[in-house]
């Protein structure tokens, strides 16, 4: 069985407690506007090109099976709706200016990678995380992947926006010993206008989490992360809609609710794969903004302290 991932990041003390490796999956249903891995959006793999790199030998032109390249003044062309991913004008690049982004790996395989990081989870009480994308969508591999990871010991961490069925997601639950669950806009059509789906089946995979964890002793710990992108999620409506939904449906349940302030550093990364960014302009919040929002937060009805901010922000440059 293998599934297909964008890559793995090791050492990674974002995605959940202690030292862990997290293992990005390609491909989701939500397509948020503020997106900061538009590479993980597609199921395809593809490849992306660096202008800096490049000796413009034209090499990789030669070397695409279907003539899917071209070089033009504004740089390497790429027919990304037919390329196939095959990477053979990465593989032929001297430069190394062609990469490739994704690729197909068994389940042994992976365990082999993620096993070589095991003293770090055990002295950090840390694990493995599947974030992605959306792993959920790629339900067997998933399932196959965490069970081998429990059997040997390794602690792991579920990262999903929700937007699965819940069938799938009651598959992955035995098996996780965190779950980090995306919920970032409550009114439906705002949730489609910034993300392209409506909301009701992420609420109600939440809701159904919520029975879930009732049964459990012990149940996996819950985490809900809500980005916060100016005019779309950080507003007083939404974050006070957020605290009240969880304490009605999951009191005492979630042991954190982080607010991931909005990240620009993937500029750089729609230019390669010639996506137009709305938020391309868009400056860091300031540290006053993102801690203002942690407090309506904490005034949403929910316990105060599971309220956890996170995420770079703007460095103001005082004046002499
Ligand atoms: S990945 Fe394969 S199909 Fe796609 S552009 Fe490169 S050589 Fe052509
Ligand atoms: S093979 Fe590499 S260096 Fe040569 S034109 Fe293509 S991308 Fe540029």
């Amino acid at each position: 069985m293998e599934g297909t991932i964008l890559h793995l990041q090791k050492m990674s003390t974002e995605d959940g407690p202690g030292i862990r490796t997290t293992v990005f999956f390609k491909g989701c249903g939500l397509h948020c506007a503020w997106c900061h891995n538009p590479e993980s959006i597609s199921f395809k793999p593809e490849i992306q090109w660096f202008a800096s790199r490049c000796l413009n030998c034209l090499t990789c032109i030669a070397h695409c099976p279907e003539n899917y390249l071209s070089m033009t003044d504004q740089g390497l062309q790429i027919n990304r709706s037919s390329c196939t991913g095959c990477f053979q004008c990465a593989a032929a690049c001297p430069a190394n200016a062609i990469e490739p982004l994704g690729k197909r790996i068994s389940v042994p395989e992976l365990m082999a990678e993620l096993r070589k990081d095991l003293a770090y989870y055990q002295a950090s009480g840390g694990g493995v995380t599947l974030s992605g994308g959306e792993p959920s969508l790629q339900v067997n591999f998933c399932e196959a992947l965490l069970q081998n990871l429990k059997q040997e010991g390794i602690a792991t961490a579920l990262d999903t926006c929700g937007i699965c069925s819940s069938a799938a997601l009651q598959r992955l639950l035995p098996h996780v010993n965190l779950v980090m669950f995306d919920l970032k806009i409550m009114d439906h059509e705002l949730h489609k206008k910034f993300t392209g789906v409506g909301n009701t089946q992420i609420l109600e995979n939440l809701k159904m989490l919520a029975g879930y964890l009732k049964t459990q002793a012990p149940a996996p710990e819950l985490w809900i992360r809500t980005p916060l992108i100016p005019g779309a999620t950080a507003n007083e409506e939404n974050l006070a809609a957020i605290g009240s939904f969880l304490q009605q449906n999951l009191p005492g349940r979630v042991s954190r609710w982080e607010l991931c302030a909005f990240n620009n550093l993937c500029r750089d990364q729609y230019k390669r794969l010639y996506i137009p960014w709305d938020y391309a302009e868009q400056n860091l919040m300031s540290h006053e903004e993102v801690e203002h929002w942690g407090e309506v937060a904490r005034n949403s009805g929910i316990s105060p302290e599971i309220v956890v901010t996170s995420g770079a922000t703007r460095v103001e440059v005082l004046a002499c």
